[in-house]
């Protein structure tokens, strides 16, 4: 696959280590919500939804029901995220100041908003495959952050092993090779 841009070995692992394919690719979130939080909310984990109530949210307010969606890839999903009318996450927030769109429980936001706009494939071998989605408009971002080694161990590691630990709760039939992300997991 072409969007590939490391292999994570020992994924659970103190120091994870990483094999990087790609040098020199960067990413800078402009939030734009045009291709991520203005399509909807994701799939939640139970901690997802723990992170989000002890912002002060009642559960009933962001999350309903997940047996209505196809969340074949989050195993473990416990609710999905409400829509505003127009299909935005509940959470979006546009900013008028700057123009700009934010995300309101930002430091609570699931794991699979904190993978995006990466995505995770388990390998036949036991790693991990992250790999990322090329219509995101802050993919190679010239003022963006190196996607690199620190970056994935810094950033994206936690989010990594939490979705993990989803993608493979719970009892769906669904394969185990599915790549792992917001977009995917949400789709129609
Ligand atoms: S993750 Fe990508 S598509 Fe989403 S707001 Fe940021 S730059 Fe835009
Ligand atoms: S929780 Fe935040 S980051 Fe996730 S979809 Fe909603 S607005 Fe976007």
């Amino acid at each position: 696959m072409s969007n590939l841009i490391a292999e994570i070995l020992s994924v659970d692992g103190e120091r994870p280590i990483i094999r990087l394919f790609m040098d020199g690719f960067k990413f800078r979130c402009i939030r734009c919500a045009s291709l991520c939080c203005r399509l909807g909310g994701p799939p939640l984990s139970r901690s997802d939804i723990t992170r989000i109530k002890r912002l002060g949210y009642d559960v009933s307010y962001f999350s309903r029901s997940a047996s209505t969606d196809k969340v074949y890839i989050y195993r473990g999903a416990e609710g999905a995220m409400k829509d505003k009318a127009d299909g935005s996450c509940i959470f979006l927030r546009f900013d008028s100041d700057d123009g700009r769109y934010e995300c309101s429980v930002y430091e609570g936001r699931p794991d699979l908003c904190r993978l995006f706009p990466f995505y995770i494939i388990h390998s036949s071998s036991g790693s991990v495959l992250l790999g990322y989605i090329p219509c995101c408009r802050g993919i190679n971002d010239p003022h963006g952050d190196s996607v690199d080694e620190s970056y994935i161990s810094t950033f994206l590691i936690e989010a990594i092993r939490n979705v993990l630990k989803n993608m493979h709760s719970g009892s769906s039939s669904a394969a185990d090779d599915r790549p792992a992300n917001r977009g995917d997991a949400i789709s129609d």
